[in-house]
């Protein structure tokens, strides 16, 4: 469920018109609900309720001051996989106790700055790294809280750019090496051991892959226990699934996941902690695009819009589908008719959507992309020299501009010519 919905013919964030922002803002532009972000994050701390536990948004999905902040205030904890999202967090008010640090190359001077900064615990992925977090916080005379990330070897079914929990993966420690490893970690000076982390990978539509990765997490922790580990604290990962197309069958709901949790983990008396990002983020934003041609081809006809592939990749990062509306309501008689909607962008890659049934559509008409709050700001780039575009936030019939759009020269006057030429 989101706060974009058609009122009068026009489609709202909110209680604003997406047109009343596009004439403020320009196009394209992203624009996120603040009560749609909420909604999800207290679904994921109702879903845990009874537990202790701690819901630490994955910053990596959308990582705006301003929703930082919001999750922040609702009592959010943060997920952070980078030296730049720990300070994004840190300046978006989380105290250094309610921040993760994950990620599989985490450098000396980034387990220096969270170490000095205040951390919550590592998810260590690596026998070196645990080398590294040992040493630097010796040199600084504080214990570094850690958890391993354990790679279960469970296949999340999702698409293979973010499946993350087979053992052919990058990531996180083979489960069945798990003892060894934390035999080694319990020896290292400046670290306590706390806990376990998973993290299975994203986008996931069924339970069945966290079931069977929460159950040898289990296992893991009655062993470990048994060797003598204090293990208080279960990192649980993200990935829950949101329903990219309307038409899809919908993904397991936040509830159905906690009611998981408990059974899977819920007797061993762990602290739980999850980390959603996709979830919380992902149908809380919109992309809003103008249409610039319609361009009649042969045997096929092209919306060109002015989004494009540097302002949301997923469809040609990950062939994912964005449901994708006009933003003045079609008559309901209106009839569809199959288009492809590109962008400017000098590449075939640059399409969003190819023989999309959509209403007819003019040059000036604006569009909206639906869930493409997670992973889309984030990972925009300058490609072809377009700016970067604005974010929006919407709360209620307010409305803020959480990002502007640079200027040219801004994005220009980045680069330095040398002094030979
Ligand atoms: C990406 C990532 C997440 C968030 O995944 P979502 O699918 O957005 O919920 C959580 N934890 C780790 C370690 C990640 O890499």
């Amino acid at each position: 469920m989101d706060h974009f919905l058609y009122r009068d013919g026009a489609l709202y964030a909110e209680d604003v018109p997406l047109t009343e922002i596009a004439a403020a803002v320009g196009t394209p532009f992203y624009v996120y609900s603040t009560a749609t972000l909420l909604r999800h994050f207290h679904l994921f701390d109702q879903a845990l309720e009874g537990l202790d536990h701690l819901v630490c948004y994955a910053v990596k999905a959308a990582s705006n001051q301003a929703i930082l902040r919001t999750l922040a205030e609702a009592g959010a904890g943060m997920d952070v996989v980078s030296q730049g999202e720990y300070r994004r967090a840190k300046a978006a008010g989380v105290p250094g106790e309610r921040i993760v640090f994950s990620g599989v190359g985490k450098t000396a001077e980034d387990i220096r700055v969270a170490l000095s900064g205040g951390i919550r615990q590592f998810n260590v992925e690596s026998e070196p790294e645990l080398e590294v977090i040992s040493a630097v916080a010796q040199e600084l005379g504080v214990i570094a809280p850690i958890t391993v990330r354990v790679n279960p070897d469970v296949d999340a079914k999702t698409h293979a750019k973010i499946a993350t929990g087979k053992s052919e993966n990058k990531f996180g420690i083979p489960i069945a090496r798990a003892r060894e490893v934390y035999a080694r970690a319990a020896k290292l000076p400046g670290i306590d051991v706390i806990g376990i982390d998973v993290h299975i990978g994203s986008q996931l539509t069924q339970l069945e892959p966290f079931e069977m990765a929460y159950h040898k997490v289990a296992e893991l922790t009655e062993l470990l226990r048994a060797d003598g580990h204090n293990i208080r604290r279960l990192d649980l990962g993200g990935g829950l699934g949101i329903p990219y197309a309307r038409s899809n069958e919908a993904p397991p709901l936040p509830s159905d996941y906690g009611a998981l949790v408990r059974r899977t983990l819920g007797h061993l008396g762990c602290e739980i902690e999850i980390e959603p990002g996709r979830l919380v983020v992902g149908n809380a934003g919109l992309l809003v695009s103008e249409v610039i041609y319609v361009k009649h081809g042969e045997g096929r006809d092209f919306l060109i819009v002015d989004a494009a592939m540097n302002d949301l990749i997923r469809p040609a990062m990950y062939e994912a589908h964005h449901d994708i509306v006009p933003v003045i309501e079609p008559a309901p008689a209106v009839e569809l008719a199959p288009i492809d909607v590109v962008g400017p962008i000098c590449e075939t890659g640059d399409t969003f959507a190819r023989q999309r049934p959509m209403p007819p559509l003019a040059a000036g008409d604006l569009i909206a992309f639906r869930s493409a709050g997670a992973y889309g700001a984030v990972m925009s780039s300058e490609y072809n020299s377009r700016l970067l575009i604005p974010e929006v936030m919407v709360k209620g019939d307010q409305f803020a501009v959480i990002r502007r759009r640079p200027t040219f020269d801004e994005m220009i006057n980045r680069d330095t010519i040398p002094e030979w030429l």
